[in-house]
């Protein structure tokens, strides 16, 4: 009787099964993504339900991390090579090699696009940057170099420009095709702009290819200094990119931007796209201690902010937070820095409550320049009236920083509390 209970129950499955009636589907050929680039860009804008709802102000993540290179760089990687090659400098599948220094998410994007498109990657880190973003980029099969953390002189920079210029680096014909309604900005001083200046690699000249040379370079391997840091095709990548699709998802409904600055292109060319079209947007730097940006942006001068000798983390910015904080103006921050309004400077201990009380209230596991911003948002919101919207950048997810900024040992050992009452302090004051 049990068995003729089970197939009676099993009979009774299936025929609900069966009358649930067919539902006409459309069909639509453009639901297909075209291989892994066509996954880059177009990400969802998240309501940080636990921040908003306790400020009454509408906290707007945008889910960089979702990007299949994992971080919002993947659109820089993609820009970078894109305008190269329409500049006719670089040619998929011959052998040429892109080359960049970054703390890791830069050379993961540049490897996930380059091995999508054809080309090779070289990528020079600082040796004191979360090992798990040097293993991700070695199963990208791209190789690797470390060098020192930089200090004064920024090592991995000098050093992909110099591999490239060995590798045969071909410079940029022009600058990226420039928008004439993009102001320029005048803030910066000059003397601050651009490459190190004890550097004593030459700078990459800006020459126009003779017409002859082109068809040689179309099969020669060659090598390219991508330039994240100089090269404005970052820039146009978020004033092309990131900026409209925020106007677009928030049908302009918002009152200010909030971004950290590494290159400072999200933050400029977000901020300058989004300020022409709004131009009663706020838009305020989240920038970590050490960084000397703060400043830049309050009172127009640039220091570090913290001592850095006899510390024990040895970093460029001294910080826990990875990929945000510098401390010179590079030409994409200096693109954009007429348009921020204001900055707050984040301590470590802020950033890494916040992205602990993120996980507890509302499922978000993201990184350290993540969660610097979405302080920045829970102190900026505090000015603004109830019922405002901030939008900001989630750069990257906590996986690419499980052993630093989400290691409760790696903290420990560099007295750096781990509180999240510290947030919800804040949302309360
Ligand atoms: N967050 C992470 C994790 C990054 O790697 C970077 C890039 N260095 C940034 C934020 C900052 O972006 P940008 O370079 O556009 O200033």
């Amino acid at each position: 009787s049990t068995s003729f209970a089970l197939l009676f129950q099993d009979w009774r499955r299936k025929r609900a099964i069966a009358r649930i009636p067919p539902r006409p589907i459309e069909i639509r050929s453009d639901e297909i993504v075209n291989g892994v680039i066509g996954l880059i860009g177009n990400t969802p804008l998240i309501r940080i339900n636990s921040l908003s709802d306790a400020l009454g102000v509408e906290i707007l993540g945008k889910a960089e991390y979702l990007n299949p290179g994992g971080s919002v760089k993947d659109r820089v990687a993609l820009k970078i090579i894109e305008d190269a090659e329409a500049q006719g400098v670089l040619h998929p599948n011959t052998g040429s090699v892109l080359f960049e220094g970054t703390v890791g998410s830069t050379g993961i994007s540049l490897a996930t696009v380059g091995k999508a498109k054809g080309y090779e990657c070289c990528i020079i880190m600082p040796d004191d940057v979360a090992i798990e973003k040097v293993q991700v980029l070695e199963k990208l099969g791209a190789k690797v170099e470390r060098v020192r953390p930089a200090s004064i002189v920024d090592e991995k920079q000098n050093l992909a420009r110099k591999r490239a210029l060995e590798f045969g680096n071909t410079p940029l014909i022009d600058p990226p095709k420039s928008d004439p309604e993009v102001v320029v900005s005048t803030k910066a001083d000059s003397s601050e702009v651009g490459h190190e200046v004890n550097s004593s690699e030459p700078l990459i000249p800006s020459i126009r290819l003779p017409e002859l040379l082109k068809p040689a370079l179309e099969t020669k391997p060659r090598g390219f200094f991508a330039d994240q840091f100089e090269n404005e095709s970052n820039f146009y990548a978020h004033y092309k990119g990131t900026g409209p699709e925020i106007l677009r998802q928030t049908s302009g409904n918002l009152d200010a931007f909030v971004s950290g600055a590494g290159t400072g292109g999200t933050v400029a060319g977000t901020g300058m796209f989004l300020k022409k079209a709004l131009p009663d947007l706020k838009i305020v730097l989240s920038d970590p201690e050490g960084s000397g940006l703060y400043n830049k942006v309050k009172f127009n001068v640039m220091f570090d902010t913290k001592e850095r000798e006899g510390t024990k983390r040895r970093h460029q910015v001294d910080t826990v937070v990875e990929g945000i904080g510098i401390n010179r103006i590079t030409q994409n921050f200096a693109l954009g820095l007429d348009v921020i309004d204001d900055a707050y400077r984040i301590s470590d201990a802020e950033a890494v409550a916040m992205s602990r009380y993120l996980v507890v209230h509302d499922g978000l596991y993201l990184g350290s320049s993540s969660a610097c911003n979405l302080v920045a948002c829970v102190r900026l919101a505090k000015t603004l009236g109830r019922g405002s919207r901030i939008a900001t950048i989630l750069c990257d997810s906590g996986s690419r920083h499980q052993s630093k900024f989400w290691s409760d040992e790696y903290l420990k050992a560099n007295d750096i509390p781990i509180d999240p009452s510290i947030i919800g302090r804040l949302l309360e004051s």
